[in-house]
């Protein structure tokens, strides 16, 4: 018996809104509810597995299309207080599907932790006739107690019995409860009775680099975060709004960084590259994202603007933005 069971586990639960946390006037309507409305403490009722012991805390109460920086901030220093307390085993956060990979990355960005962080979520609301919440709560605190697998670690998702990593996940279906796919990385494993049959391995973090992150992420203020916007490439795509975005920045709004959601193997309009270029050479950072759902950019020689691998357009707009604050945070070279 190992010193966790003498003691028994403890998991922080950390409720956000969602659909998880949604009511609708029918048990039939699985889709015209509220978003966020029951608190995190009724979502865990009677879900704790024997000799896990649940915390809960609401940190937000949202549907998580609205979800926002001030929101983030307060997760990520929460979680980073939670995770230092050595009687704590993990933390499962409950959340919306519609930004969940987005925060999970984020997540992952500034805390590379070495206990597992489960995100959670649910199709279904909770008043629905046959809700999908409770079990993957259920199934979340199994992963982030350790009971599921000792070694979890790592921003997760669990979502209908699957657990992916924060760097591959993508919510890939609008109305099935297993809404999420890893693509081409598959996902880490399958939760079966509690247990976790892992099929790859997990989340790799570079706990330093997290750390200088996490320190930038707690100091700036989220309304002073960079602002990155993202800009679609299409058939008939046109340059104007990445001009008007430039001239938003002459008008006092500062344009710091775009993301291009490119074609293909990173590929874009003309007509958008050419002010994307006028973009950098102003002075905004520019990276070029493939909307493609599986694969990555492969490099190509004399690229003019960078690209993000195999970042998804919403992931590199946040790998962009921390790169950005944590480039402001360096002394200014004389
Ligand atoms: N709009 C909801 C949200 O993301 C959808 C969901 O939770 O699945 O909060």
């Amino acid at each position: 018996m190992d010193n966790k069971s003498v003691r028994g586990r403890r998991v922080v639960v950390i409720g956000t809104g969602g659909t998880i946390a949604g009511r609708a006037t029918s048990a039939l309507d699985n889709i015209g509810y509220s978003a966020a409305e029951v608190g995190v403490a009724e979502l865990v009722q009677d879900l704790a597995p024997d000799g896990v012991t649940l915390l809960t805390e609401q940190v937000a109460q949202l549907d998580s299309k609205d979800m926002d920086f001030g929101v983030w901030q307060s997760l990520a220093e929460r979680c980073s207080e939670w995770l230092a307390l050595p009687d704590i085993d993990g933390i499962v956060i409950t959340h919306g599907t519609d930004t969940l990979e987005e925060t999970a990355y984020f997540l992952q960005s500034v805390l590379a932790p070495e206990k597992p962080v489960v995100l959670t979520c649910a199709m279904r609301p909770a008043t629905a006739l046959a809700p999908d919440g409770p079990q993957n709560v259920r199934d979340a605190v199994c992963l982030a107690s350790g009971n599921a697998d000792s070694a979890a670690r790592g921003v997760l998702i669990v979502c209908a019995g699957r657990v992916h990593g924060a760097f591959d996940v993508q919510k890939v279906h609008t109305y099935r409860l297993d809404a999420f796919d890893s693509g081409d990385a598959g996902p880490i494993g399958h939760i079966e009775e509690g247990m976790l049959r892992r099929v790859r391995e997990w989340p790799a973090g570079d706990r330093a680099s997290a750390d200088r992150v996490l320190e930038r992420v707690r100091a700036l203020p989220s309304d002073r975060w960079p602002r990155v916007e993202i800009v679609t490439s299409h058939a008939g795509a046109s340059g104007r709004v990445i001009d008007a975005l430039c001239a938003s920045t002459a008008a006092g709004d500062a344009l710091d960084g775009l993301v291009i959601a490119a074609t293909g193997n990173g590929s874009i309009h003309r007509s958008v590259e050419a002010a994307a270029l006028r973009a950098q050479e102003a002075g905004v950072a520019v990276v070029r994202a493939t909307k493609c759902v599986e694969g990555r950019i492969l490099p190509v020689v004399n690229a003019t603007l960078r690209d993000a691998g195999k970042l998804t357009p919403v992931k590199a707009r946040i790998s962009l933005m921390l790169e950005l604050m944590t480039r402001s945070a360096a002394p200014t070279p004389r």
